[in-house]
């Protein structure tokens, strides 16, 4: 079994969209609706990444990649903001507590599996299990 994107996102029609776009192009991908329930399937999924909402119920984006990357098991783990979040400073904001990239809503579908490749996306079907 290939290790899945996992996807901490609340929002229903972004759940439904980027999931559809990810298998589309191979993968595998795993969900979770808040922050708690985000970090818990992290570490029980060991993800190949993980996109990661900002605005969450329960814990804001932020705190869930200062916890993620609190964990030894998940510190190499390509974690990716996946924000409406347009003002200025939110992409520092984002790095800062831990986030590989970051990538504004609406997502291009186009272009977005390419720059997630470039944040440390492996290929489809590329087990490094
Ligand atoms: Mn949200």
């Amino acid at each position: 079994m290939h290790r899945p994107i996992l996807l901490i996102e609340d929002n229903a029609q972004n759940q439904y969209l980027t999931r559809y776009l990810l298998e589309q192009h191979g993968y595998v991908v795993a969900v979770a609706a808040d922050g708690p329930a985000g970090i818990a399937a992290a570490r029980r999924l060991d993800p190949v990444m993980i996109l990661l909402d900002i605005q969450l119920p329960r814990m804001d984006g932020y705190a869930v990649a200062q916890a993620l990357r609190a964990d030894a098991a998940l510190a190499d783990t390509p974690i990716v903001a996946v924000t409406s979040y347009a003002m200025p400073g939110d992409r520092e904001k984002a790095l800062e507590a831990g986030c590989t990239g970051y990538v504004e809503k609406p997502i291009d579908p186009d272009t977005f599996v390419s720059v997630l490749h470039d944040y440390g996306l492996p290929l489809a079907g590329g087990d490094r299990s």
